[in-house]
């Protein structure tokens, strides 16, 4: 009789509605990460937008500083599991969510902080390039990757995702927008990361690019201890040469 009611249930009401929502979500997982339609901007609109980040700080400047600023960014479009009630604070609205400059001689692109991880990576990969860490969730931003702080498995060799980026643009308290890398501005450069919104607002990330091969290729090297584990990650070849991991893994660190 229960599993009856179940196999009713299952064809009068979640097939129908499998049927309706599934193209609806595939239609959107299509607009939202494959399609590059709204994707990319040029650099003179990118400067209107933060124009206007610019512009909502000195109102809040003007208003008399009354109420800590934080993005409008709404809850349901981030990852993180605390929400925070933002109703009371003064919000920034950030409209950045698009590519802004790719140059595959340079090895590098820029991109707005609203741009997610899944958008980020199709784009490239399509291109044959892709970023040195690629988180595997896509709906994370890149901004709550730096600020956040974002990892993924080739971190072990790569760093931390902010650890590859080589510069930021950021609108200050004051309404100031400064570009900062490792050798300008470089205290701001090394604060960004982490800062969970607290420094400035985040408006441009530039991120080296590699190029993508189709394929890649992995060593299982299984470890039956922590002992064996710990032995086989202190082999310094696994950390930067891979080749020379293969070599000492035959001998020491297998
Ligand atoms: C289930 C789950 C799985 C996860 N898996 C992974 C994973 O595989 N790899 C990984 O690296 N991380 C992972 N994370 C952690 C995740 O990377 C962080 O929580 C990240 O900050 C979330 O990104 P978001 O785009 O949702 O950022 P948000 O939560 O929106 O932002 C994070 C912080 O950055 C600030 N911020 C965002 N944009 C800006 C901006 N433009 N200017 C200034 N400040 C800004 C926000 O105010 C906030 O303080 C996971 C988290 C969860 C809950």
């Amino acid at each position: 009789m229960f599993l009856a009611l179940h196999i009713i249930l299952l064809q009068v009401v979640a097939f129908p509605l499998f049927m309706i929502f599934g193209p609806i979500i595939r239609i959107w997982r299509y607009i939202s990460l494959e399609s590059e339609f709204w994707l990319e901007t040029s650099l003179k609109r990118h400067e209107k937008e933060v124009g206007k980040i610019v512009e909502q700080v000195k109102v809040w400047i003007q208003s008399g500083r009354g109420s800590k600023m934080t993005t409008a960014r709404p809850g349901w479009k981030n990852i993180s599991l605390t929400k925070t009630d933002k109703s009371k604070y003064f919000q920034v609205h950030i409209g950045l969510d698009r590519i802004i400059t790719w140059k595959e001689n340079e090895e590098s692109i820029t991109v707005e902080p609203g741009v997610i991880i899944g958008q980020l990576s199709r784009y490239l990969f399509k291109r044959g390039w892709t970023i040195p860490v690629v988180p595997e969730l896509d709906s994370l931003s890149i901004g709550g990757l730096i600020c956040g702080v974002g990892i993924e498995s080739s971190s072990h060799k790569r760093g931390l995702f902010h650890e590859t980026v080589l510069s930021y643009e950021v609108v200050l308290a004051d309404g100031s927008v400064v570009t900062c890398s490792k050798d300008k501005e470089s205290d701001l450069f090394h604060a960004m990361p982490g800062s969970f919104a607290t420094i400035g607002f985040l408006t441009a990330v530039t991120i080296p690019i590699i190029p993508a091969k189709r394929f890649v290729k992995l060593n299982y090297r299984p470890a039956s201890s922590i002992a064996g584990l710990n032995s086989l990650l202190s082999c310094p070849g696994l950390r930067l040469k891979p080749t020379m991991y293969e070599k000492r893994a035959s001998d020491k660190c297998a």
